[in-house]
């Protein structure tokens, strides 16, 4: 029998269900590269900042400010125009061809959001309400992105925390950018999320969902008959809310990667209610901190994945699903992983759910 301290080894590759070019190898019985994880990192928690730019009282510090709730001196949340975009709309020339290699013109918009007044706080230590307003803040500025220009195909939002996801601040902050393509790996899972829904007249998304709650089974091995595997209802969920479901992807490019999902069929993050965002913001939170919990001082990347505006997407209403994908950062790609275009995950994503859903809130 396997005890909890003894889990069951996994060695196999598996197939992303949306996007199989995105497969793991999920590897426990020996680290295939270097680790950071479980070693508390120190994580900055001063509220105030004398020198940071994005504290309050050094707003001049920043661009001029987009948009400042409730109000420019007392805000909770602003929004400012990135002082070094990656996209800008400075240029409006057109695309360029040469040879093979083709370039699409960097345009588009890249806007920082002040998450928070304060400096340090970690995203589970905020209140349900300000994450809420926070990812309406998202939801609206990507209606007045795309409707001030036609030209702009995807607008992603997005959040790094830690140097270990890339974030040159440490003041807790999210990001947006509005660019002129839809990024490839939406691309993707819109595609095939379509061509799921052609065939099973089924979103995947819901299909994920409908099975993490109700299946279970029990595969035998054929010559033994002893147990391979065992599958039980809900060994995935993390969290669920009562509009929101956080689950454990099976295929996990992260060990401790995280989905947060709407459980009833939602194509298009933009037609959600305030009312809805508070339960996804309660799901959030409590994921949030049942991941503290277990990595301490997660450094992570989020970002949104919703249907893309524009024509060529108005049909996959039916087929695709908006989600959160949060991806903690506790360990550094390999070459195998960069040559081989392979996940190594060293935690088998079950045993990951069990450790979040044993934390006591
Ligand atoms: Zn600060
Ligand atoms: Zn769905
Ligand atoms: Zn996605």
């Amino acid at each position: 029998m396997n005890s909890p301290e003894n889990p069951p080894s996994v060695r196999e590759i598996r197939i992303n269900p949306i996007i199989p070019s995105e497969s793991v190898l999920v590897a426990t019985a020996r680290s295939m590269r270097p680790k950071k994880a479980e070693e508390l990192v120190p994580r900055d928690t001063r509220s105030h900042v004398e020198t940071c730019p994005f504290c309050r009282g050094n707003e001049h510090k920043t661009p001029p400010a987009i948009l400042t709730i409730p109000d420019e001196t007392n805000w909770q949340i602003r929004m400012v125009e990135n002082l070094y975009p990656v996209l800008g709309d400075d240029r409006q020339d057109a695309n360029l061809t040469f040879g093979l290699q083709q370039t699409i013109d960097g345009y588009g918009r890249h806007e920082v959001i002040i998450d928070h007044q304060n400096h340090g706080i970690a995203l589970f230590e905020m209140s349900v309400s300000h994450l809420a307003l926070l990812f309406q803040v998202y939801r609206d500025r990507m209606k007045v992105l795309y409707e001030s220009d036609q030209r702009l195909k995807y607008v992603l939002a997005f959040k790094n925390f830690g140097p270990a996801a890339g974030a040159s601040i440490p003041h807790t902050h999210s990001q947006i950018i509005a660019m002129p393509v839809v990024p490839q790996n939406v691309h993707d899972e819109v595609e095939n999320s379509r061509a799921y829904f052609t065939k099973n007249n089924h979103c995947i998304f819901c299909s994920l969902i409908d099975e993490a709650l109700t299946f279970e089974a029990t595969i035998y091995d054929r010559n033994s008959g002893s147990v391979r595997r065992k599958i039980s209802v809900g060994q995935y969920v993390i969290e669920k809310g009562k509009k929101f479901i956080a689950i454990k992807p099976f295929a996990s490019r992260f060990e401790w990667e995280i989905h947060i999902l709407p459980l009833n069929h939602q194509a298009d993050f933009m037609t959600v209610s305030n009312e809805d965002l508070e339960d996804f913001a309660n799901v959030l939170q409590r994921s949030m901190a049942r991941l503290d919990a277990v990595i301490g001082g997660a450094q992570y990347n989020y970002f949104l994945h919703t249907q893309p505006q524009g024509k060529e997407y108005q049909d996959c209403s039916s087929s695709y699903h908006w989600h959160l994908e949060i991806c903690p950062r506790t360990s550094i790609p390999t070459g195998f992983e960069l040559g081989a275009g392979l996940s190594v995950n060293t935690i088998s994503p079950e045993q990951a759910a069990e450790q979040l859903r044993a934390v006591k809130l």
